[in-house]
Formats: C-alpha cells, structure tokens, sequence
C-alpha cells in the first residue's frame, strides 16, 4: 500500500469517537492541521465529563452528542481503542465514514521521522522505557509514546524527520492501523489474554502482526524466537527478519552467549551487556533488554549508550519491585502481571527460592492448568486474596499438591503469606489476573501490597 505521510489535512472532516485520550489528543492536535474536527461520546450521561468537553472546545475541535454525531459524514473516523470495531454503538459511524482508523494510524500520517513500533501481551512498557531511554541517548529528538500514557498524536504533530519516535503498541491500537509502518519492530510475545475481544489467540496474534505487515526492505523485524506465535511471524512481513531468543544461542539473530547479550547478523557481532551486570531481574527481562538493545543498535545507536542505559534500568513500579523485607523475608510487588504468562515470568525468576504466591483479580475466564503445574514444580505455596477468582483455590485444591490458603483482602494475604513463608524465602504478588474486582486499577492493587508489607 503507497505511504501516504503527509501533514496536510486541509478540510478534511474528521469525527472521533471517545472523549477520552484519544478525543483529546485528536482535538489538540488535528484542527493545527487545517482539519475539521468533530468529537464525540457514546457513553449515556456525559456527567462528569464537563472538563473533556471544555477542552476539546477549547482547542478548536466542536463536541457533538452521539445521536447528531453518528448522522454526520466524516472523511475520516477515528476510534478510541477502549471500543471494539464491532460494537454495535459504533455502526452508525463506520457507516458515515469515508475510512475508520485508530489515533496511531492517523497519528503516523502527520509523523516524520522514524519510529520503533513495539507489542507484545507483555514486556510493552518495560521494553518501551528502556528502548526510548537508549535512544534518546543517541538522537536528541526522541519521544516515547503510544499505549505508554503520552498519545503519539501530541508527540507526532511537530515532528521533523530528526524525530525519532519509541512507540508501546497494544492489540486495540493496532486493530485501526492499514497503513502505520515503523521503520523497526518488536513482537516480545503473544499469550492468552483480552480474549474478550480478539475471539481466538490466533485472531489476537493476527492482530499483533499488523505492526510488521507494511514493512519492507531497510526495515527490521525483531521476533521473539522463544514464543510460539512471534517465533511464526516471519511470514507476515517483507522486513528484514531479526530472531531473538534468550534460551538458545542462534547464528543468525540476537541471543546470550559466554553470559552477554549478543547481536548476529550479516557475519558481524555486535556484544552488548553482561547478563550479570544487569539490574533487571528475571529472564522474561532478558528478552526486553535483548530486544530493546539490539532495535537501538540497528536503529543507530553506539553500543556505548545502549549497554549504559541496560545496566541503570532498575525497572518499573508494579513489575518485580522489591517492596522490603520483613522478618527475612523478600517481599516483591508484581501487581502489573494480569494474565498467567506474566505470573509465570514472575515465578521462574524466583526459581530455587522458597516462595508464596499471592494470586487474585477479575475471572477473566484464563486457563491456569499450566501455571499450575509450574507452582507445584516449584513447591510454591498460594493465597488466593478476595472472591474474584475463588475458583481457582477449588481447582488447585482439586489437584492436589499445593498449599493453599484464602484471604479476605490485602491485609489478610500479607499476613498470612508472611506466616507461611520460611525465613530468606519471597512473598510475591503477582496476580495473574486484573484488579477491578478490588481496585480501581493495578497501581492501586500493588500500592496497597506495598503498605502492608510496610506495616507488618
Ligand atoms: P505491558 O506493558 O505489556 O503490560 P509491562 O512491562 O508493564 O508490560 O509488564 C507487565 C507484566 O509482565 C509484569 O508483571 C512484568 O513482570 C511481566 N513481563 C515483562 N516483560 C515480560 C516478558 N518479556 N514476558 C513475560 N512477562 C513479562
């Protein structure tokens, strides 16, 4: 498909569905343009939403109530991630529209400069952080945006072709996307979760594959070789293909070796950190700095820099934080981990440790057979906090071979996971699953752990 990047957007009517980020953003940025900009709301009451409205007004876009919005024609639609294409409140829309897009789409448009695209159903932000901190090292110009918090649509609207863009990408971002090619790409893994929206983990790695679908030739691909679906990838794009693994060595592509991060290609080696040398815990963060490192270098940056950044990286609050120790024992706060694949990422850093494991959040309906197995192969023991996935105590229960434990609410896990744990052992909250059973959000959940542990 022609790239077609350009600023120009004038007289182009553009409505967008969302008054959140995304409704923002596109009204900060897209009438500087020379666009028409129309956003609106499918929620029922607008209450509490006096503040958005005013600042959309205020940067020169119109707010317009659904029932009037979704009769208006529009060149261009965009739709905020938090809606699925197929809801039926959007219809309306996508029927009035010359073509509907995420705000990364159009985003990309209006972007010059270059651009690292990374997704995965984890590592995103950790890879993001550390990628964006190796390269704005390098390239003066660069901004680190996407699913991280910043929109790309701010960062984009006055980016030159100095710019260098590090973009976090989710699945939802990426379902809006038809033209958006980065000029490198990092697909750290597919594993089940948001299968409320994508029906199928095929469906959802589909998805995950549009970040490489465009690219071609000067461009590069970077595909976890230790994950099944990033590992069968290759076919979907005409970029160059970068593997990387951490579990085997490979000739080609980025892997450890004599303990340091290693990058192969085109018969030239170029080594980075010593794995020993690394803040970062856990092997799962061995793929985010393998990864991160080697898109920097072949983005342009010196190893100098890229080995500089890996080895400050102490890593992100919620994400195998430590969060003291008491009476000897290690407490970590993981509350981020919201599938079981994150959990397990969590448990094999620990490996060799005696451990409790404090699992609790929303019935996503995930299949935790596997994560079973591996609490049992580790002789961890578990509290279930909270009656949000109560059913998973029964299940563990029913399988024998786990000491199981329940608790009410924070207080009551702390407590009794530090009972049960011996002296130099770690009691880690790593959920499994998300928090609004409890909490409005992970930050919460684990700031809460924190507190606990602070006072026991
Ligand atoms: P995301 O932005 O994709 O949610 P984060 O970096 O915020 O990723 O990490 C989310 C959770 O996933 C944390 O519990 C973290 O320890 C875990 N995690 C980070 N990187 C990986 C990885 N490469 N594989 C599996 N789990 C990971």
């Amino acid at each position: 498909m022609a790239d077609k990047r350009s600023r120009n957007l004038g007289g182009a009517a553009i409505v967008v569905v969302g008054l959140g980020v995304t409704g923002i953003a596109c009204a900060k940025s897209l009438p500087r343009l020379g666009a028409s900009v129309v956003v609106t709301d499918v929620r029922d009451s607008l209450i509490g939403l006096e503040n958005q409205i005013a600042t959309v007004e205020s940067a020169g876009a119109r707010f317009v109530p659904r029932d009037e919005a979704s009769k208006m024609k529009s060149d261009i639609l965009v739709i905020s991630p938090g809606l699925a294409p197929d809801d039926p409140r959007v219809a309306h829309f996508t029927n009035n529209t010359g073509e509907w897009v995420s705000e990364i789409e159009l985003a990309y448009r209006i972007s010059k400069g270059r651009i690292l695209g990374i997704t995965g159903t984890n590592g995103k932000t950790t890879t993001t952080t550390l990628a964006g901190r190796m390269l704005s090292a390098a390239f003066p110009d660069t901004r680190v945006a996407g699913n991280i918090g910043n929109t790309f649509m701010e960062a984009a609207v006055d980016s030159v072709d100095d710019t260098v863009f590090v973009l976090e990408i989710s699945s939802y971002q990426l379902e809006g996307c038809s033209m958006f090619k980065p000029d490198a790409a990092i697909e750290l893994n597919v594993q089940p979760d948001h299968l409320s929206r994508h029906p199928s983990l095929e469906i959802y790695a589909k998805v995950k594959s549009k970040l490489i679908g465009n690219m071609g030739s000067g461009t590069f691909a970077l595909l976890n070789k230790d994950d099944e679906l990033t590992a069968g990838m290759a076919k979907a794009t005409k970029a160059e293909v970068i593997y990387f693994s951490t579990k085997k060595e490979l000739a080609e592509g980025a892997c450890v070796k004599d303990g340091a991060l290693l990058l192969r290609r085109q018969g030239e080696e170029a080594e980075f950190c010593k794995v020993s040398a690394l803040q970062l815990r856990g092997r799962h963060n061995l793929e985010n700095v393998l990864a991160a490192s080697s898109a920097a270098f072949l983005m342009g940056a010196p190893r100098e820099v890229i080995n500089e950044a890996a080895l400050e990286f102490t890593g992100l609050e919620h994400r195998i934080e430590p969060a003291g120790v008491v009476r000897g024992v290690e407490c970590v706060n993981d509350s981020k981990a919201t599938n079981p694949d994150s959990t397990r990422a969590a448990l094999e850093t620990f490996a060799g440790r005696e451990l409790t494991l404090i699992l609790c959040g929303d019935d996503k309906g995930f299949d935790y057979t596997a994560l079973y197995g591996e609490i049992r192969a580790a002789g961890a023991r578990v509290v279930v906090m909270g009656k949000g996935l109560a059913r998973i105590a029964d299940e563990m229960e029913k399988l024998g071979g786990i000491e199981v434990r329940r608790a009410a609410d924070m207080a009551e896990a702390v407590r009794t996971g530090l009972d049960i744990t011996p002296e130099n052992g770690v009691l880690l909250l790593s959920p499994g699953s998300s928090s609004f059973d409890m909490y409005r959000n992970y930050e919460e959940r684990g700031n809460d752990f924190k507190r606990e542990t602070a006072k026991a």
